[in-house]
């Protein structure tokens, strides 16, 4: 029998490394970076996850450290930063040493992948919650706000939007998925892919910008409070999987329109700006889409393929509200 493991035994094991930009890294008091460059803004935010919230509890280890962190790169992608380094809070009703390796595998690929570096933390027992803090850098005047959206911009998103939820709704047993689409759609859920390099190259063009974790109208909201102004959206010219492309409308219009968790950036640009942004993308190897447009009439309006307006139902996701009912 191998002795059960201890907090710094398990922080030593599955979360230190040897600092690489980091002055000083994991095991002292605080962490040392050198601060940034006198025309830098240092960008951060944090995102928690939550098991029975965010994750079930049987959720696959290394999927939940991918994730864990994604989300968090995701924040630094809508604003146009360039991850530096992260923290990690975590409580954990127990130290298991399967559980730990995995979780801290997809942690640190992603983490590799990014070249960010984990920094430091804190770590309790109790009921499983995961909470990263990421640390990125922006130049002054280039960061991506909510609130720079015009009227005349055009409306874009990144990859495709609704796997996320149709995947959800097949693991609550609100449909049924076929093997492979399973596959391809459960892997989006579980395993989202911050648009770092589209929020770079995305700097200096984009007016406003923000990743669609809550339901594309409901984070389409943000930006319009945010920037005084309405849109238009194109229901139909919604960038969708083979997947969601099978469903009938109005679960497709659900799970794109009302669904999170995508975690692709929804950004406006001066239409003089689109083959700027077009070739912005392609040095990403982003696919993005353009869905509508910034009007100056307030409220948002949605239409279909033949102009028609079509009725918004479509609430996105809110923590302290009732969950808003499909149409
Ligand atoms: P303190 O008692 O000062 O809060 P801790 O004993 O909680 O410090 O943590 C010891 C060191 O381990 C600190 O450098 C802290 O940043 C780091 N640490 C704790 N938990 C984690 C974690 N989950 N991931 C990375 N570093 C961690
Ligand atoms: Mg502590």
């Amino acid at each position: 029998m191998t002795a059960p493991l201890g907090e710094f035994d398990l922080i030593a094991r599955y979360f230190t490394r040897p600092p690489r930009r980091a002055v000083l890294g994991v095991g002292d008091d605080c962490a040392l970076l050198a601060a940034p460059a006198p025309n830098e803004r240092l960008a951060i935010s944090s995102d928690m996850l939550v098991e029975g919230r965010h994750f079930f509890a049987d959720a696959d280890p290394e999927a939940l450290g991918h994730k864990t962190l994604a989300v968090n790169l995701s924040d630094l992608a809508a604003i146009g930063a360039k991850p530096l380094a992260f923290t990690l809070a975590m409580a954990l009703p127990e130290a298991d040493a399967r559980w730990l390796a995995g979780f801290s595998r997809g942690l640190l690929d992603l983490a590799d992948r990014h070249d960010i570096e984990l920094i430091g933390g804190d770590t309790t027992r109790g009921p499983r919650n995961l909470c990263v803090t990421v640390l990125g850098t922006v130049p002054q005047g280039l960061a991506l706000l909510r609130s720079g959206a015009r009227p005349g911009d055009d409306l874009w998103v990144s990859g495709t939007v609704g796997d996320a939820r149709l995947a959800l709704g097949h693991r609550l047993g609100e449909w049924a998925l076929d093997a492979h689409d399973q596959t391809a759609t459960l892997r989006r859920m579980d395993r989202p892919e911050p648009r770092i390099a589209l929020g770079l190259a995305l700097r200096g063009l984009a007016h406003a910008a923000l990743d669609v974790s809550d339901g594309l109208l409901a984070d389409l909201g943000h930006i319009l409070r945010a920037s005084a102004v309405g849109a238009t959206v194109e229901a139909d010219a919604l960038p969708a999987s083979e997947a969601l492309r099978a469903l009938t409308p109005s679960r497709r219009r659900l799970c794109q329109l009302a669904g999170g968790d995508d975690y692709e950036l929804l950004f406006t640009a001066p239409a003089t700006a689109c083959r700027a942004v077009e070739a912005a993308a392609a040095r990403a190897a982003t696919p993005i889409t353009r869905i509508g447009h910034i009007d100056v009439e307030p409220g948002l309006r949605l239409i279909d393929a033949q102009g028609r307006v079509l009725d918004n139902a479509y609430a996105g996701f809110d923590h302290f509200r009732p969950s808003s009912s499909p149409p």
